[in-house]
C-alpha cells in the first residue's frame, strides 16, 4: 500500500520533529526515555519497522552477563587491555542501571549467577591461570573481590570438566517484558511511536534529515538518532559494521531439571540457560560463520540440528527432550568491539553495533547519546 498524505497528517501528525529516534529496540527506547526527560517540550518520535521491534532485543537468549573469562583471554589478544576491561566494568554497570532504573520484577531478572563450562582440561586450567590477574583488574575498577571464582559443577551431569568457573553477579532475565516495560514508559512518555514504517532512505536536508519509508511516507526531523544496530549498515555502508544471526532452541519443560543458572561454553559460542524447568540453548556461530553474516532473521536446519546434538551430548546427556520452538536474531559485530556512539555531522548520531553485549551496554551508551543532546 502506498501512502498519500491529507492535508491534516502532514500539518499535524507529520509536522517536522525536533528528534527522530529510528531503532525502537531496547537501545532506542532507552534514548527516547532519557531524552523526552531531558527535553520535556521538544517533539520526539520513535520509528521501526514491526509494532514492537525486531532485531535483537526480543529475540536474545535473556543473559545478564559481563564475558566470560576465555572470552576476556581471547580479547586481550586482539584487544587494548584497558579497553577490554572498560568492557566488562560497562556491561556489569549496565546490568545494574537496568535493575535501578526499571525494577528487577518488571523484567523477571535474578541473579543466579553465571557459570562457564570446559570440555578440555588444558583449556580450564589456561582459564584458571588467568583468573588472579583477570580479578585484580575488576577489583581496580569495580571494588569487587574475586569476580570470577572456580566452581564444582558435577551434581548437574554435564559431559563438561567438573570444574566450573562461576560469576555470582551474573544472571537471568526476560527480554520480552524487559521491552514490554519500556513500551509502556514510552507510551505514556509524549514520544511518538511510529511503528510499522520500514525506513529505506536518509535524505540530508540543511536543517536535518527527512526518513522516507518504504510506504512512500516521509517525515523530517532536525536531530537525527540512529539506534537500529546490524541494520545502520544498510542506510550507511561505511561504517565498520557485520550483521551476525544468532539462532536458539527451546525445549519442552522436563522434570526435575539439575541445574539453573546461565551457561557459557567454547569461548562464549554456545550458551544455556534453564527457563523455568526448560533449557534454551543458542549460539554454535563459529561453526557456520559465513551463512550466519546475514540480516536474515529465519532459522536453519543445520544449526537446530548442531545445538540439538550439542545439547544432547554435553548437556542433557541422560534425559529424554523435546524441542517446543526455535527463533534467531540479529546481532552487530565489527572489526572492534566496542559499540559506535557518536555525533556524524550536526544533525545526526549513530549508536549502533552493540557487538552481541547491548542488554548490558544500553543503559550506558543511551546516556553518551543524551550527553551530545
Ligand atoms: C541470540 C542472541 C543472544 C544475545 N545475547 C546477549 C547477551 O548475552 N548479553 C547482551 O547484553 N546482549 C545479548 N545479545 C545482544 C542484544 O540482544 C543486542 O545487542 C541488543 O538487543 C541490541 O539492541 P538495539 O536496540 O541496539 O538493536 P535491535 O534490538 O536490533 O533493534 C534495532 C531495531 O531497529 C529496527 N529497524 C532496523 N532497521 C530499520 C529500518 N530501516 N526502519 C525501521 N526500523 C528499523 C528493528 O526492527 C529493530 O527493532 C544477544 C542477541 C542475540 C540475537
Amino acid at each position: 500500500m502506498k501512502y498519500q498524505s491529507s492535508y491534516w497528517e502532514s500539518s499535524v501528525l507529520f509536522k517536522p520533529f525536533d528528534f527522530i529516534i529510528l531503532g525502537a529496540g531496547l537501545t532506542g527506547k532507552q534514548i527516547a526515555l532519557k531524552l523526552v526527560k531531558k527535553h520535556p517540550k521538544a517533539r520526539i518520535a520513535i520509528i521501526d519497522r514491526l509494532p514492537f521491534s525486531y532485531g535483537a532485543s526480543t529475540r536474545n537468549a535473556g543473559f545478564s552477563c559481563f564475558g566470560s573469562v576465555s572470552e576476556i583471554i581471547m580479547d586481550l589478544k586482539n584487544t587494548d587491555e584497558k579497553l577490554v576491561f572498560e568492557l566488562v566494568k560497562q556491561r556489569f554497570l549496565g546490568i545494574q542501571k537496568l535493575v535501578d532504573e526499571f525494577g528487577a520484577e518488571n523484567f523477571d531478572f535474578i541473579q543466579t549467577g553465571g557459570f562457564e563450562v570446559f570440555t578440555s582440561e588444558v583449556e580450564l586450567n589456561l582459564a584458571i591461570e588467568k583468573l588472579p590477574f583477570i580479578n585484580h583488574q575488576l577489583k581496580q575498577l569495580l571494588n569487587i573481590d574475586a569476580m570470577y571464582q572456580t566452581k564444582s559443577i558435577a551434581d548437574f551431569n554435564f559431559n563438561y570438566m567438573c570444574s566450573a568457573l562461576f560469576n555470582p553477579y551474573e544472571g537471568m532475565l526476560n527480554p520480552g517484558k524487559l521491552n514490554h516495560t519500556l513500551s509502556k514508559r514510552i507510551h505514556i512518555s509524549g514520544v511518538e511511536p511510529l511503528y510499522g514504517l520500514n525506513i529505506e532512505q536518509l535524505v540530508k536536508m540543511n536543517d536535518g534529515y527527512m526518513l522516507r519509508a518504504a510506504n512512500g511516507m516521509a517525515i523530517k526531523t532536525q536531530q537525527l538518532i540512529v539506534a537500529n544496530n546490524a541494520f545502520s549498515s544498510l542506510l550507511f555502508p561505511e561504517l565498520d559494521i557485520v550483521p551476525a544471526r544468532g539462532q536458539i532452541i527451546l525445549t519442552k519443560p522436563i522434570f526435575n531439571l539439575p541445574f539453573q543458572g546461565i551457561f557459557h561454553a567454547n569461548k562464549g559460542y554456545i550458551y544455556f540457560r534453564n527457563v523455568g524447568d526448560r533449557v534454551l540453548i543458542g549460539g554454535g556461530r563459529d561453526q557456520f560463520f559465513q551463512n550466519e553474516q546475514t540480516y536474515e532473521i529465519e532459522s536453519t536446519d543445520e544449526v537446530i540440528s548442531y545445538l540439538t546434538n550439542y545439547l544432547k551430548q554435553h548437556i542433557l546427556r541422560d534425559i529424554d527432550f523435546e524441542i517446543e520452538t526455535n527463533w534467531s536474531g540479529i546481532m552487530a559485530m565489527g572489526n572492534e568491539k566496542t559499540p559506535i556512539v557518536k555525533r556524524l555531522n550536526e544533525h545526526l548520531i549513530v549508536c549502533v553495533r552493540m557487538g552481541g553485549m547491548g542488554v548490558a551496554l544500553g543503559p550506558i551508551v543511551s546516556d553518551e547519546v543524551i550527553k551530545m543532546l
